[in-house]
């Protein structure tokens, strides 16, 4: 049958991933992307922060200079971008990154905030799936941003307060998963993803 099982029944789609930065959101991508028999592509970011340790230009996100995010936001080459925390970093979504998931059928994942996530719900141009992932509470979460110690005490703070401020966002997404376990968080997603495919084939 020329249209049965091929990509051309199963178009691409938009799904954002939220959560408070420490959640263990890009753990649960990263195992999403391995593990999830969906056709699914990380739509890689760009931002103005500084790589951490072991995060490789091209693969975590692109790092680009403060002018380099500029001239690439004149340009018109981000669908969304934001300045994230109250740090001056940058964070942006590249509208080719995403194009070229689609245009292939994938299933593109977005691991961006609620300010990127608001402005891509407000497009009708896309119906994403919403899923956000959160640790529970706040205490864990301020519990596991210390563990990775990754941050400054003073990026720690910020991150902690837009932490609650993301939360209060959480009604506006579609899926809610407590991070307790990576794997259980990973299924769970896995699961919702799966459903929705076979629910919608000419979504
Ligand atoms: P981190 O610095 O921990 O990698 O990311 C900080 C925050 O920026 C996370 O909440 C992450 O989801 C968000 N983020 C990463 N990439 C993008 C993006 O392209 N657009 C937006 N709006 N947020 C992003």
């Amino acid at each position: 049958a020329p249209f049965s099982s091929d990509e051309t029944a199963h178009p691409g789609r938009l799904v954002i991933i939220s959560g408070p930065s420490g959640a263990g959101k890009s753990t649960v991508v990263k195992q999403l992307l391995q593990r999830c028999e969906v056709p699914l592509q990380l739509s890689v970011s760009a931002t103005t922060r500084e790589p951490r340790p072991g995060e490789t230009h091209g693969k975590e996100y692109f790092f680009l200079s403060h002018d380099e995010f500029a001239t690439r936001r004149q340009t018109g080459d981000f669908l969304e971008c934001k300045e994230v925390f109250s740090m001056g970093h940058w964070y942006g979504t590249l509208a080719d990154q995403v194009a070229t998931g689609l245009n292939a059928g994938k299933w593109v994942i977005l691991e961006i905030d609620v300010q990127g996530a608001l402005a891509v719900l407000d497009d009708p141009r896309y119906r994403p799936l919403t899923i956000f992932v959160h640790p529970g509470s706040m205490d864990e979460l301020e519990r596991r941003l210390r563990n990775r110690g990754t941050e400054s005490e003073s990026s720690l703070t910020a991150r902690l307060e837009t932490a609650a401020a993301e939360m209060q966002c959480l009604s506006r997404y579609q899926y809610e998963i407590i991070n307790e376990s990576v794997d259980n968080a990973v299924t769970e997603i896995c699961q919702i993803l799966k459903d929705q495919r076979k629910k919608s084939p000419c979504s």
